[in-house]
């Protein structure tokens, strides 16, 4: 069974699509928390960011890349919040990677991609310091 976004790619699902190369696919948000909210996708469908092959990951960001400016300027808006959900507990509804582009406009009332999280934890020098080793060691 394939994502509703793969049914958009394979054209079985209408969208309002706003940009479309070999490997990526751009289009409005059906649901858009501002105008010109766009979701730039890999048209192949990978669940998570670290399932996409690097030279695919590439063309995806260079896609956000010219989308951004694109978006902001179209909406005349102020700046951009550009983020992945990436897994079910961080709040990913499709399975399909995708990024968001939201246009924010000075006083919309919403907030830096630090409101996202719960409680922020109070982490020690050392704990810090563990982390980071644990996530360089694992590269
Ligand atoms: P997620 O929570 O997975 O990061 O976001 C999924 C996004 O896809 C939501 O913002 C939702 O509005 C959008 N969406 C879901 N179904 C469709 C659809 O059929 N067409 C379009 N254009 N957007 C969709």
């Amino acid at each position: 069974m394939s994502t509703i976004f793969s049914q958009i790619v394979a054209g079985d699902i209408p969208a309002r699509v706003v940009y479309e190369d070999e490997t990526t696919l751009a289009f409005l948000d059906a649901n858009p928390l501002a105008p010109g909210h766009t979701l730039v996708i890999p048209k192949e469908e990978y669940e998570r960011l670290n399932d996409v092959p690097e030279d695919v990951a590439a063309d995806l960001y260079a896609t956000l890349h010219r989308l951004v400016p694109a978006v902001e300027d179209a909406v005349d808006a102020d700046a951009s919040t550009v983020a992945f959900n990436n897994g079910e507990a961080a709040g990913q509804e499709v399975p399909h990677v995708h990024g968001h582009i939201v246009p924010r406009f000075a006083g919309d009332g919403g907030g830096p991609i630090h409101a996202i999280a719960g409680e922020a934890p109070d982490l020690s020098d050392d704990e810090l310091d563990e982390i980071a080793a644990d996530i360089d060691g694992r590269i």
